[in-house]
């Protein structure tokens, strides 16, 4: 029996986020990715590839709207969340959970 080699057992890699609405852990598939640019300006990041302080919220209006309601996200990334950007999350979310419900 191979001992040392390949133990499967404890594998960390799994991309696993938290909502900061819900606190909910989950992949990143159902999550959107907020990000704090170095320029301290949060930012929706579709890609998932900016550089910076990230934060997820579940790609839903509740999750968006408590994220935004409560200030988890402004916390989270330590920056104000603009109007402006508040509304791009929403209209995206929006815009998801109307695919989801397509599908
Ligand atoms: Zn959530």
């Amino acid at each position: 029996m191979p001992t040392q080699a390949k133990t499967p057992g404890r594998v960390r890699k799994q991309p696993q986020r938290t909502c900061v609405a819900c606190r909910e852990v989950a992949g990143k598939r159902g999550l959107l990715r907020m990000v704090r640019t170095p320029e301290q300006v949060v930012e929706l990041d579709p890609t998932g590839k900016k550089n910076g302080r990230g934060a997820y919220v579940h790609a839903s209006t509740e999750c968006a709207r408590k994220a935004l309601g409560t200030g988890s996200l402004s916390r989270a990334l330590k920056a104000p969340v603009e109007p402006g950007v508040a509304e791009q999350l929403l209209a995206k979310v929006t815009d998801e959970e109307a695919r989801s419900a397509d599908s």
